[in-house]
């Protein structure tokens, strides 16, 4: 391609709302325009990239068996009423209405639509297993659209249905999709963990999200630095103390004076004792009513795993008027020997012996308390917070590292969820009438594109991987009205679009400067840079954008060895 027949309207000013690196360089190297909130257009070299990832996906599916689908974007209310995500989906869910009044909506994912085709036509557990897929746009009202095409309201996703006679083949797909899934990242050259999220009500090891590691993301991943154990923080789990942890012999239960002292520090500085031999109690409000999580002083409690080791809708710290006026306890004082609430304890204080609580009065706390002998405990179990530098719960050697995490995919068992609301029934071998087991699998792509550039960038621009650049080689004439500059600008052009290469060729007028700046903006992963005197000496100039090394080879002999230096930078 000509840079001046191809579209690329650069820019050197961020626009104001950008706030992450992705936004700001994709609209600056020309490659998308906002047209409403969240919504955007692509332009050519965007798409080039969109594409490329596309292709990426569709090999990978395809090698699974999976199969290309086209679903409508639009779809009828009823499926959704049926599924009962109509009332449920929300405000995301942009509703709409044909010409007879009748309500429609832009599918924001197509659970629905593929569930009816299916049922319709599969009535035999020898049609099954099926794996349907397309690569559609999308559309979902998003409260605060940001990042540019990253977090939109319409948006590129590949989405991915799986249909099963039994919960063994939906495994045997959902392992086949996370393999799968870790090629399409792999191939996109980018960094990233599957990482352990949660599975809902299904349970079990069937919901992982696929993170691309960046400052900018919106999630926190605990991850091992040793084995591959990863997990979004607030599900991580803690590794199990061993059970001798703590076996001196057993203190009497004594109330101290600790006039004023709340905070753990406070109190393990008052009594001088560490802060490991606290035991903070919270108390938290559920639509179970309140409870209370035991956790050591240097520990910090987490609502998510106790919520769900309660089986509670929502639970959170209850305010100290709350906890007042429910346990005639003042705040900063309550302790588990005597509460009158259901008490749980972290693994961590289960292990402890002789430790401080508070006495459930004003400037009182406990010392030599015992799990077992001084209070009633519903259940011990991991209900803390994991935090960088914390042992690997799954290997005997690693720790966790906390890191920034971009969503770019997920992967879900849905189980029966959808069959039964919407009755996709099949024959199994007995013929038995039978719910299929269903599973689905995510890919954003625009998100993908926007987070290989929040990890592959510098201060001048985009540094694209190679397998998904909008060119492999970006040739950079100093002056392409000189005419041996020209001959062997385009006669690189052409020998390298004959192997293949996808080569973007500067022929514009403009100065050196200016096309330099806009290549290393663009983040073509090689440059090739043609100027007269270095081809008197039979000379160009190679700079891999990357790296931003630049040597000098002999034209036109490096032209053979241009696909052997692309591969090279592929690792
Ligand atoms: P998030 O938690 O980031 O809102 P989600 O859990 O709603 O994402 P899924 O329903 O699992 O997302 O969708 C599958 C994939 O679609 C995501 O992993 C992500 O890559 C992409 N995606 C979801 N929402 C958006 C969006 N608003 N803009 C761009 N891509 C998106
Ligand atoms: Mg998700």
């Amino acid at each position: 391609m000509h840079y001046s027949k191809i579209f690329i309207p650069t820019l050197k000013e961020s626009p104001a709302d950008a706030e992450v690196v992705s936004h700001k360089l994709m609209v600056r190297a020309g490659m998308i325009r906002q047209v409403a909130s969240g919504i955007y257009t692509i332009l050519p070299l965007g798409l080039r990239v969109l594409k490329k990832v596309e292709q990426i996906i569709r090999e990978e599916m395809n090698r699974i068996d999976g199969q290309e689908t086209f679903l409508p974007s639009i779809q009828p209310a009823e499926l959704w009423q049926e599924s009962g995500r109509w009332d449920f989906y929300g405000k995301e869910l942009l509703r709409i209405k044909d010409r007879h009044g009748r309500e429609f909506c832009y599918g924001p994912t197509h659970e629905e639509i593929i569930t009816d085709m299916v049922r319709k036509e599969v009535k035999s557990y020898r049609q099954l297993p099926l794996t349907l897929y397309q690569i559609q746009t999308k559309f979902r009202d998003e409260v605060r659209p940001r990042y540019g095409i990253m977090r939109g309201r319409e948006f590129m996703m590949k989405d991915a249905y799986s249909f099963h006679a039994d919960d063994a083949s939906a495994k045997e797909t959902y392992q086949d999709m996370a393999g799968a899934y870790s090629n399409i990242f792999k191939r996109c050259g980018l960094e990233f963990k599957m990482v352990v999220a949660d599975s809902g009500t299904i349970g079990g090891n069937f919901s992982h999200e696929f993170a691309v590691l960046a400052d900018s993301g919106e999630d926190h991943i605990g991850f091992c630095d040793s084995c591959d154990y990863a997990s979004n923080l607030e599900l991580a789990e803690a590794k199990a103390p061993s059970p001798s942890a703590d076996n001196t012999e057993q203190d009497d239960l004594k109330e101290v004076s600790t006039p004023g002292k709340k905070s753990v520090k406070e109190v393990a500085e008052f009594l001088s004792v560490s802060p490991e031999k606290i035991v903070k109690t919270i108390v938290l409000d559920s639509d179970q009513g309140l409870v209370a999580g035991l956790v050591r002083g240097d520990h910090e409690i987490n609502p998510i795993k106790l919520k769900n080791l309660i089986g509670a809708e929502w639970l959170h710290p209850a305010d100290a008027k709350t906890i007042a006026e429910k346990t005639d306890v003042p705040c900063g004082f309550v302790g588990p020997v005597g509460l009158k609430l259901k008490v749980f304890a972290d693994r961590e204080v289960g292990a402890l012996s002789n430790f401080v609580t508070g006495a459930n009065k004003t400037d009182a706390h406990f010392t030599g308390v015992q799990v077992d002998r001084d209070m009633k405990i519903e259940k011990i179990a991991d209900i803390r917070k994991v935090i960088e530098g914390d042992p690997c719960p799954r290997c005997d050697s690693g720790t966790y590292q906390v890191k920034r995490g971009i969503e770019v995919g997920h992967i879900f068992i849905l189980g029966t969820k959808y069959s039964e609301s919407m009755k996709a029934h099949f024959l199994d071998p007995n013929g038995k009438d039978s719910l299929m087991v269903m599973g689905c699998y995510g890919v954003g792509v625009g998100r993908t594109a926007a987070a290989a550039i929040e990890q592959n960038h510098d201060e001048k621009g985009i540094i694209w991987p190679v397998p998904i650049a909008p060119f492999a080689v970006h040739i950079i004439p100093t002056n392409y009205s000189q005419e041996a500059v020209k001959n062997a600008s385009d006669s690189a052009y052409r020998i390298l679009q004959e192997k293949n290469i996808e080569v973007l060729l500067d022929d514009r007028p403009d100065r050196m400067g200016v096309k330099l700046n806009d290549a290393d903006l663009l983040g073509i992963p090689l440059q090739i840079i043609i100027g007269p005197k270095n081809l008197e000496a039979g000379k160009v100039e190679l700079k891999v954008r990357k790296t931003r090394v630049s040597e000098l080879h002999d034209y036109p002999g490096v032209l053979d060895n241009i696909p052997g230096i692309l591969d090279d930078l592929l690792s």
